[in-house]
């Protein structure tokens, strides 16, 4: 039999390499993002001095190919990393993964051996930052309907349009933008293009109204007046970018995953010392019936999230992986980030409700993580479409 129940944890179930590198991250968020994550949520600000920190420590590269300067990280390992900073700082968890999952890695995945050398450690350094580009106004779950315009001018590009939403777009120093070149080629026309956010033409702006949660992250819109781009900023070939996109955002959907198993292990940690403290009607919370069932639900649905997103990882590992195993990973990890959130608020009682805990960023933070990297329907959709066509 276990001698300790721990479920916040997931050091139990893994081997001693992996454990130490699990507690390696945790300590790291816990000196270097957890003093400031109420703040820069309260205050709507970026800290700059996080992408340094989270590149001094390896995470930024971490994931990155050792012929790339990184540490050639498992899909384990990344999952494990966006579990621990995500139990802490959701803005830094979404930093990282539009940083190092969805620019770097479509780099190291699409990108030529120019753009590599010169981006890549770059952004596993921390000293430029990356964006990427898909949501208009127009096309959000339906990427393929983007009205954003790359037209020929000599052997490079013009790229006019907007995108919207854009993560880490207000400070960006290079975006992954997708345009079409193409508008009656539909996807086929699709086409990545890595620009640089001090080239003439290009305009950020924030974003209209309040973001519900995800504060301390920089959300823009972003603006492009026939912004001039040489062939080189091409990403992967001509055509190609609906592939590029696609392959980033499945990639994705792994460390999204990873992220609500923070959220859930972080809600149920602070639901659960609440409980064990507060005492009403003369004992304490967690020895009432319905309080423990509540506690019961979020453990279970705790670790079943832990193993679908650990059962996708080591399929990836294995080169095994499937659109829907990510889907079904990504779907049932981040509404349950959002069902223990809530549960939470409510097992803190009025405490709960105010950002003095952290449970309503978290339930805040959970709203995002079923939006953005296809919204839960869209997941839906790919398990449906995985289950027709095998
Ligand atoms: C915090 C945050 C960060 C983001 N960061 C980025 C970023 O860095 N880069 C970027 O490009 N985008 C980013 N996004 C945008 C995000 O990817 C989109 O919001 C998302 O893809 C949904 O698109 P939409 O908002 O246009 O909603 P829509 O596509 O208009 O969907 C609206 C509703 O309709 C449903 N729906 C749509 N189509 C279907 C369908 N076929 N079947 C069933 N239901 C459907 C959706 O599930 C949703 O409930 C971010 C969003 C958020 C909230």
């Amino acid at each position: 039999m276990n001698q300790h129940f721990d479920p916040c944890l997931p050091d139990g179930d893994l081997p001693d390499d992996l454990t130490a590198f699990a507690q390696r991250i945790r300590a790291f968020a816990a000196e270097k993002l957890a003093p400031f994550a109420r703040e820069i949520d309260e205050r709507r600000i970026f800290r700059r001095e996080m992408v340094a920190d989270l590149a001094a420590a390896g995470i930024l590269g971490g994931p990155l190919l050792p012929a790339h300067g990184g540490a050639g990280w498992s899909a384990l390992q990344l999952a494990l990393a966006h579990e621990e900073i995500g139990a802490v700082c959701g803005n830094a968890r979404g930093f990282l993964a539009v940083q190092t999952g969805l620019v770097a890695q479509c780099l190291e995945r699409f990108g030529s051996e120019a753009q590599q050398a010169h981006w890549l450690p770059r952004l596993s350094s921390g000293t430029a930052i990356g964006s990427f580009g898909l949501t208009e106004e127009d096309a959000g779950s339906d990427v393929v309907a983007l009205g954003c315009r790359a037209t020929r001018d000599g052997d490079g590009y013009r790229i006019n349009g907007h995108k919207i939403w854009n993560t880490n777009g207000g400070i960006a120093d290079v975006t992954l933008v997708f345009a079409t070149v193409d508008p009656a080629a539909k996807r086929d026309g699709i086409t990545a293009f890595l620009v640089e956010t001090d080239r003439p033409g290009f305009v950020r702006k924030d974003m209209d109204g309040v973001d519900l949660g995800h504060r301390g992250s920089s959300h823009a819109r972003l603006e492009f007046e026939d912004v001039a781009v040489g062939p080189d900023a091409v990403v992967g070939g001509i055509g190609r970018g609906f592939e590029v996109a696609m392959g980033g955002l499945h990639a994705g959907r792994l460390s999204v995953a990873a992220g609500a198993v923070g959220i859930q292990r972080a809600a149920l940690a602070c639901a659960r010392e609440h409980c064990r403290t507060r005492e009403q009607f003369g004992r304490s919370l967690d020895r009432f019936q319905m309080v423990q069932e509540r506690l019961a639900d979020m453990t279970v649905e705790l670790l079943a999230s832990r193993a679908l997103v650990h059962r996708c990882a080591a399929r990836r590992d294995a080169g095994i992986e499937h659109a829907g195993d990510l889907a079904a990973a990504k779907l049932y990890a981040t509404e349950a980030a959002s069902r223990a959130a809530d549960q939470a608020i409510m097992l803190l009682g009025g405490r709960g409700y105010s950002s003095a805990a952290p449970a309503e960023r978290l339930l805040r933070d959970s709203l995002g993580l079923r939006i953005y990297e296809g919204t839960s329907m869209i997941q839906k959709g790919l398990l449906a479409r995985a289950l027709n066509d095998g």
